[in-house]
């Protein structure tokens, strides 16, 4: 585990000679354990923000830090994140407990803390019986559990979760909400969570990071974002009371 660090995090795209701005000196220290949510309305630069902590997409300017360590510069692999998208794909033809193991079998680890990682992950994400399933034998539900799981087991120090709930259905996004829930309280792993919705946000949140149009609006704790909005902007997005 670790805390997290932006200092002055700029991104501009460039599309041939046209560069587009895209996130404007974001600023937060992030502590260990912490769970933060990014909210904002749809192309606020919440994707472009994670994507530059995973690695996955190169800062124009300034600084993320991993604990102490500067990980704008380094591989996504040498990073300690794990990412869970909108869009998670299992391998069809593999057991659930080869999908699991097979990011730390890439890493060559010995097979018995392997099977000692998918294990532990399997008892916390209640799997263990479903080891030997296919993905197409498995719920919506599992399935989810399932990319949990492969996330879980490389022992991340960050926790990048891009709109996880937005593709499913009511049901299923309230019962992973609280999936997510339990794993952030029995794991402690320090985590970013990206939605557009603000009732998510709130739920979820335990400070959470308000933007607009590629700026941190406000950075709390939902009572103090919805009482206390620091901007019209935020206001308004949260519903605040006048
Ligand atoms: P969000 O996740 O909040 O919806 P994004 O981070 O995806 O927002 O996008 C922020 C802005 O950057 C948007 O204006 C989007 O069109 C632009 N953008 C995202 N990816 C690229 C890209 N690869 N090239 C150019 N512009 C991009
Ligand atoms: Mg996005």
């Amino acid at each position: 585990m670790a805390s997290l660090s932006f200092r002055n995090v700029v991104k501009q795209y460039h599309q041939g000679k046209q560069s587009l701005q895209v996130i404007h000196g974001v600023n937060a220290e992030i502590t260990d354990g912490e769970f933060i949510v990014i909210v904002g309305p749809s192309g606020c630069g919440k994707s472009t923000l994670l994507r530059m902590v995973a690695g996955l997409e190169e800062i124009s300017g300034g600084e993320i830090r991993i604990g102490e360590r500067v990980v704008n510069q380094l591989e996504p692999a040498d990073r300690d994140i794990a990412m869970v998208f909108q869009n998670y794909a299992l391998y069809p033809h593999m057991s659930v407990f080869e999908n699991m193991a097979y990011g730390l079998k890439i890493k060559k680890l010995p097979a018995a803390e392997i099977r000692q990682r998918v294990d532990k992950a399997a008892a916390i994400l209640e799997l263990g019986h479903l080891l030997d399933r296919k993905p197409r034998q498995l719920s919506g539900g599992q399935r989810q559990r399932v990319a949990m799981g492969r996330a879980i087991v490389r022992q991340p120090q960050v926790f990048l979760f891009d709109e996880p709930l937005s593709n499913l259905d009511a049901k299923l996004r309230a019962q992973t909400r609280l999936e997510i829930q339990k794993l952030h309280r029995e794991l402690g792993i320090t985590s970013l969570f990206v939605t557009h919705d603000q009732v998510e946000a709130m739920t979820l949140a335990q400070r959470m990071i308000v933007m607009n149009a590629g700026r941190m609006e406000q950075f709390g704790t939902p009572e103090e974002v919805y009482s206390r909005p620091a901007t019209t902007f935020v206001a308004s997005f949260m519903g605040s009371p006048p």
